[in-house]
């Protein structure tokens, strides 16, 4: 079989194909309509390709019934649509479906659907573990294995879809699942544009968020990019000393430095921020938090999304009391903060925020 001709960077895309194969979902449309004229087909073919894959959920090339049997064979010569196997589905009674996915090279991640009204929103994972290594969650107890590439962030999206009944569409993205998406930006970013693109999934950049611990220099680059994605920052705590001890990268970023750099993507692009607080029970659930949180975010445009923590197994924080979280919303609504307090989907099969786990064994310690 010859090679085809595409970038070193899909090449370089392309992780632990035992078939030597490319993967088709490494491909931005521009990508496919290029390896098309590289092999003596028209480009608006790409078009047809991309319609059968992402909207008609095709997974085979044989069933693409408006190319001839001549290209069909070449796509299936080289290239696999799906290169990732589903390890394990759990569904909760809430409508949540939570996917376990082995990849290709053994690593695994996982991604969720939510249903919620007529909302299907998908978290989605950009990294196997996570290098950030906040003290409650459980993605990252073991650090990070490898950045995902681009096609197999997008096979997460495809196999959600996939869980869809006829006449239901992916409406939200939220870059939240296993992983920092900031430090995987490029095939984040790759991944968003055929997940937005008419071409691709049709998702509104305005319904996808890439939520982040805070890595100013890229968010930086994402407010350059230039798509109206929102932002959702990770704070966690109010103060300096407890932001590095909850989220130790904070040690050499620095949460004004982070601060700043939420300004300038709202400066960039108009979107308003929201910022994560996961609450824990009697350790940044305090009065004090409270007030010093409402310090910082009174003058600024945002939603503050806190969310009472959910227990991990073998991690030693709390949920929150009702108390603590009555006496905490009081004093941020009384601040004059937006605030909502995220509903826990999903809870009963672990699929909430930092719950995440990176490999079988400890999801069925912990699950
Ligand atoms: S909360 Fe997010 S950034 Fe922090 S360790 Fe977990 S996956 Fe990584």
């Amino acid at each position: 079989m010859s090679l085809p001709t595409v970038s070193e960077s899909q090449i370089a895309n392309a992780t632990g194909s035992d078939s030597g194969k490319l993967h088709l979902l490494n491909l931005t449309f521009a990508d496919l309509q290029q390896w098309l004229v590289d092999h003596d087909e028209p480009k608006f073919r790409a078009k047809q390709i991309f319609h059968w894959v992402y909207q008609k959920r095709t997974r085979e090339f044989d069933r693409m019934s408006d190319l001839a049997k001549g290209l069909r064979s070449k796509l299936a010569e080289h290239f696999d649509i799906y290169r990732s196997h589903e390890s394990s589905l759990q569904t909760s009674r809430d409508g949540t479906d939570k996917l376990l996915v082995g990849l290709a090279d053994g690593g695994q991640v996982e991604c969720v659907l939510l249903r919620d009204g007529n909302r299907r929103s998908i978290c989605v994972s950009s990294q196997v573990g996570c290098a950030m290594g906040c003290v409650f969650c459980a993605s990252g107890l073991d650090g990070v294995d490898r950045n995902l590439t681009q096609g197999e962030i997008v096979e997460q999206m495809l196999r959600l879809q996939d869980r869809l009944v006829d006449g239901e569409r992916l409406s939200h993205i939220v870059m939240m699942g296993m992983g920092e998406p900031l430090a995987n930006l490029d095939k984040v970013l790759g991944s968003l544009q055929i997940a937005s693109s008419a071409d691709g999934l049709g998702i509104s950049p305005r319904r996808i968020t890439i939520s982040t611990v805070g890595l100013p220099p890229a968010i930086d680059r994402l407010a350059n990019n230039g798509m109206p994605y929102n932002l959702a920052v990770s704070l966690h705590a109010p103060n300096e000393e407890l932001r590095s001890q909850l989220v130790p990268v904070n040690k050499k970023i620095g949460i004004n430095a982070v601060l700043e750099a939420a300004d300038r993507y709202f400066a960039a692009n108009g979107r308003r921020l929201t910022f994560e607080y996961v609450l824990l029970g009697g350790i940044n659930d305090q009065p004090e938090h409270a007030k010093q949180l409402v310090h910082l975010l009174s003058k600024r445009n945002v939603l503050l999304n806190v969310i009472p923590y959910n227990p991990v197994e073998g991690l030693p924080y709390e949920t929150p009391t009702k108390q603590s979280i009555a006496r905490f919303r009081k004093t941020l609504e009384t601040g004059g903060i937006n605030v909502k307090f995220r509903q826990r989907k999903g809870d009963e099969i672990d699929a909430a925020c930092g719950q995440l786990r990176r490999n079988r064994e400890k999801l069925n310690a912990g699950g």
